[in-house]
């Protein structure tokens, strides 16, 4: 069965997207630890980041830091930091978090509740940016 990730770069399940091209794509985190929480995944379906072939990992980063570029240029942080979990969506997948401190990157913390239209605004930002 498709990943809901998946099912999102298909179009099939809504998101916020930011940046597409043709192996990878990026969208908001629905349940942001920050404003401007991104996800990066590769189109092609893989569990987990370290099994992907070494072209498509390396591919995936430089898509990253572009999309890191123009988070930064969209939302007040220091930096955007960079984890990898992947312990709840069986999809690959990067976040990239605006961030001011360590504690800024701490997933047990109550997500943000962000009205649809700040989302919206959010991404067509960070897609404006890039
Ligand atoms: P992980 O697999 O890295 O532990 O966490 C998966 C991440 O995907 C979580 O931060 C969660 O909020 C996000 N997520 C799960 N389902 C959806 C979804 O349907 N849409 C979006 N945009 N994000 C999702």
């Amino acid at each position: 069965m498709a990943s809901i990730f998946s099912k999102i770069i298909a179009g099939e399940i809504p998101s916020y997207k930011v940046a597409e091209d043709e192996h990878h794509f990026a969208f908001l985190d629905i349940n942001p630890i920050a404003k401007g929480h991104v996800l990066v995944v590769p189109k092609h379906e893989t569990d987990y980041l370290f099994d992907l072939d070494d072209a498509l990992l390396s591919s995936l980063t430089v898509f990253s830091k572009r999309v890191a570029k123009a988070i930064e240029k969209s939302v007040p942080c220091q930096r955007i930091g960079v984890a990898v979990v992947g312990l709840e969506v069986p999809h690959a997948h990067i976040h990239l978090i605006p961030i001011n401190g360590v504690y800024d990157v701490d997933f047990n913390r109550p997500k943000l509740a962000l009205p649809a239209e700040e989302m919206q605004e959010i991404a067509a930002t960070i897609a404006e940016n890039l």
